[in-house]
């Protein structure tokens, strides 16, 4: 019988990537599952699977796939026994081992590490720090406490009691998984009696209950990068919660919270401020200072300056983690109306305020078109 095209029996096209073969697979083992062909299906579908098992062993090896793309068939005989390459399944433990991998790898019980504990990587562990805006804008260098942990004085890391010691576990042998059967078929599960660490510690050190270690605090250094924003994260690889059973720690994030600034507002890299100015600053102009989070700086208020205007300082913003150039200032100006007046201060406002009136409504530049619109609402 001529052997079918490796891509034909997945169901994938000759460009598929390496994610795509992957799932065309499970899919395929979970139809060719032997709980749902029993029977008269049983043969086929078992013939079925190795087929498949074959495709995806050849196409998920980056060299066979290109042997077999370039030659074909001819390229990676399975049963010529190229290197690296284990021969298709033979008979029923074959096809039920090939299941349990299959199966361990879709349910993540970290069926790939055979005959041995079972690893976890630790938990990644987050560090919420709150910073200034002048420290975003500039980078700090900080020093956080976080937990560490350290093997346990007592036991010296091994969790039994002194003079005692962990012994094999009993359900699994040692090897931290068990295989629930179902006539030939078998799936690979972390020993419930040890967790997968494939040893019991019948008496455990009563400093660390048996844990092997012990949790401290330690002092780590961390560099707070120029122009960071609120919500963002820094991350410390191999700062969080150890492992089990000798797996990698985790990671520990570092989650930035910037304080409310007195006078700035944050927009991305930009910063927006509201600047107070006097009335009289305002009609008749003049040069005000107004603050940047790097020292101060000036802005020539031209004559008859409306309530509102925006001035806008090029580059005086911040320049964020990813940007090429720093952001702007914008400075708000809020005209303050003056309060508190002498009877001599009122006086002058009514003498102003006569004459502004006999000069009509080319003082006030808005008053026209504000009537006008006012107008046509009661028309
Ligand atoms: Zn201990
Ligand atoms: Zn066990």
């Amino acid at each position: 019988m001529a052997k079918r095209d490796y891509y034909e029996v997945l169901g994938v096209a000759k460009n598929a990537s390496e994610e795509d073969i992957k799932k065309a697979y499970r899919k395929l083992a979970m139809k060719y599952h032997p709980d749902r062909n029993q029977g008269d299906k049983a043969k086929e579908a078992e013939e079925k699977f190795k087929e498949a098992k074959e495709a995806y062993e050849m196409l998920s090896d980056p060299k066979k796939r290109a042997a077999y793309d370039q030659y074909g068939h001819a390229g990676v005989d399975p049963s010529m026994g190229g290197a690296g390459f284990r021969g298709g399944p033979e008979g029923f433990g074959g096809f039920a081992e090939a299941f349990g991998d299959i199966f361990g790898d879709i349910f993540g019980t970290g069926g790939s590490r055979r005959g041995g504990p079972q690893v976890y990587r630790g938990s990644d562990l987050s560090y919420a720090m709150e910073i200034t805006l002048e420290e975003a804008a500039f980078g700090k260098e900080a020093q956080i406490r976080i937990p560490s942990w350290e093997d346990c004085d007592t036991c010296h890391g091994s969790g039994a009691r002194p003079g005692t010691s962990a012994k094999t576990c009993g359900t699994c042998h040692g090897s931290g998984t068990v295989h629930l059967r179902q006539g030939f078929f078998s799936i690979q599960q972390t020993c419930p009696n040890c967790h997968g660490s494939g040893k019991v510690i019948p008496d455990p050190c009563p400093s660390c209950g048996g844990q092997g270690r012990v949790k401290r605090a330690k002092t780590l250094e961390v560099k707070i990068p120029a122009g960071i924003d609120e919500g963002m994260r820094i991350r410390s690889a191999g700062n969080g919660e150890p492992g089990t059973n000798g797996g990698p720690p985790g990671d520990l994030y570092i989650e930035i919270r910037i304080k409310k600034h007195e006078i700035f507002e944050r927009d991305g890299d930009d910063l927006h401020c509201t600047v107070p100015v006097s009335i009289t600053t305002a009609i008749l102009g003049g040069t005000i200072e107004v603050p940047t989070l790097s020292g101060r700086a000036e802005i020539e208020l031209p004559e008859g300056t409306q309530h509102g205007k925006t001035f806008r300082l090029r580059g005086k913003g911040i320049k964020g983690v990813r940007s090429a150039y720093p952001g702007d200032l914008y400075c708000h100006i809020q005209i303050e109306t003056p309060v508190k007046l002498t009877e001599h201060q009122r006086k002058l406002v009514k003498e102003l305020d006569e004459s502004l009136k006999k000069g009509g409504e080319r003082h006030s530049p808005h008053a026209k078109s504000w009537t006008d619109r006012v107008k046509d609402l009661f028309k």
